[in-house]
């Protein structure tokens, strides 16, 4: 008889990739899943965590995240923001270039227990000056046509191909030299993807690119995040508030489209108007970083809650954090699934009635009624403490979003309480 580390008994396991929802036992061994059945004998257990009640899921997966911490303004603590909220494995997008990559491989990647793995900046610099706030004066990443390195990209790709995923670029006219180098530096965004054979993830935001070319000219595989933004370049036309037709096409066509939720990028207006045309994510992530970790996004349980709301089912939400994201960055060998002889990444959720408020980036407000927070977390095995956001609704937050309103092609007809 096997002795397992860990027995997580009782609960209800959610596994989409394998079509399991059922009350099942999981046992840990040695960092991975040694059983996963009806009851295990608790006997046979060193320690066990009693799940009933909840639910018990493959470890929750990021697509679109921020940690480069301290070389970046955008940077937060990987494990306090990812691991402590039930993920297992976040997904740096383009924190880092491949001028400062080595850097993020050194200092982040073997020093957080998270699984971190990255998209790579487009732009050598990566974030490095991406300053909160955006002041006009401040170039952004694709301000110097130089810094668009694509030889240089990919051969940082080609030599860290553990840990970098795909290729990312941010197309907004403020970050571009006033739009002059935006199209230049999505060309080479796009070759330097297909170069590798690795997605890219876009951020179309204020754009000068038109949607007929982004995600237009994307292919099978890329990422478009930020999905359900409001400003100009977004999904939704503002005249008629129907979507786009270019933005089926582009579904039709095997493009990926990812929540992104971030500081600026998650409008309830959007994602309603979208959802009842049948517009749902490919992916659902939070691009945290530290303009929104402490409120409107939060983590990525919080932005799974506002999934909830809009109507997706449990099932669905954590197809859309678990085997979805793992099949977009083509870890799902390895990620998103229980399977016996697996990495034990594992989260517990509980998932509970509540009656609150919860804002967007302008400070529009839903009324909620269930809410997703984590209540445990395995990564390889070892159980790593919760955390939890330091104000929910955060009131100071929610004041400093609402001048954004204004700005918002796509909105409620009312300016936010
Ligand atoms: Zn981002």
């Amino acid at each position: 008889m096997i002795e397992h580390d860990w027995v997580i008994h009782g609960g209800r396991v959610i596994d989409p990739a394998n079509n399991i929802d059922d009350q099942l036992d999981l046992g840990i061994k040695e960092g991975r899943i040694s059983f996963l059945a009806k009851s295990a004998k608790l006997s046979c257990a060193k320690r066990s965590f009693d799940a009933r009640g909840k639910v018990v899921v493959p470890g929750l997966i990021d697509l679109h995240f921020h940690g480069y911490e301290h070389a970046t303004p955008l940077g937060v603590p990987v494990d306090h923001y990812c691991l402590g909220r039930g993920v297992t494995t976040a997904v740096d997008a383009g924190s880092s270039g491949c001028s400062t990559f080595p850097g993020f491989r050194f200092f982040l990647s073997q020093a957080c227990q998270t699984r971190l793995l990255a998209f790579l900046n487009i732009s050598s610099a990566g974030l490095a000056f991406a300053l909160l706030g955006g002041d006009s004066t401040t170039p952004g990443e694709l301000g110097l046509i130089g810094l668009v390195d694509l030889k240089n990209c990919v051969e940082c790709i080609e030599s860290n191909r553990d840990l970098i995923v795909g290729v990312k670029i941010r197309l907004s006219k403020s970050l571009a030299d006033n739009g002059k180098n935006e199209a230049e530096s999505y060309q080479r965004a796009l070759e330097a993807a297909r170069a590798v054979n690795l997605p890219l993830m876009v951020h179309h935001t204020l754009s000068t690119i038109p949607l007929e070319d982004c995600p237009g000219k994307m292919d099978q595989g890329d990422i478009y995040t930020h999905t359900y933004h409001g400003y100009h370049s977004t999904i939704v036309q503002a005249s008629n508030r129907q979507l786009d037709p270019v933005v089926w096409a582009a579904r039709q066509k095997g493009i990926l489209f990812d929540v992104g939720h971030g500081q600026g990028s998650f409008n309830w207006t959007v994602a309603e108007l979208s959802l009842n045309q049948g517009f749902k994510p490919s992916t659902i992530s939070t691009d945290l970083h530290s303009g929104t970790c402490e409120g409107p996004a939060y983590d990525l349980p919080m932005v799974m809650t506002k999934f909830l709301h809009l109507g997706l089912s449990l099932t669905e939400i954590i197809n859309l954090t678990t085997n979805e994201p793992a099949r977009a960055i083509g870890w799902e060998d390895r990620l998103g699934t229980l399977g016996i002889g697996r990495e034990a990444d594992i989260t517990v959720l509980s998932v509970d009635d509540i009656a609150m408020d919860l804002e967007d980036c302008h400070s529009q407000k839903r009324s909620i009624e269930q809410k997703i927070t984590p209540c445990a977390v395995w990564r390889q095995g070892e159980s790593a403490k919760i955390t939890s956001p330091l104000c929910c609704p955060n009131p100071s937050t929610i004041e400093r979003q609402r001048n954004s309103w204004e700005q918002a092609e796509v909105k409620d007809l009312q300016p936010p309480r």
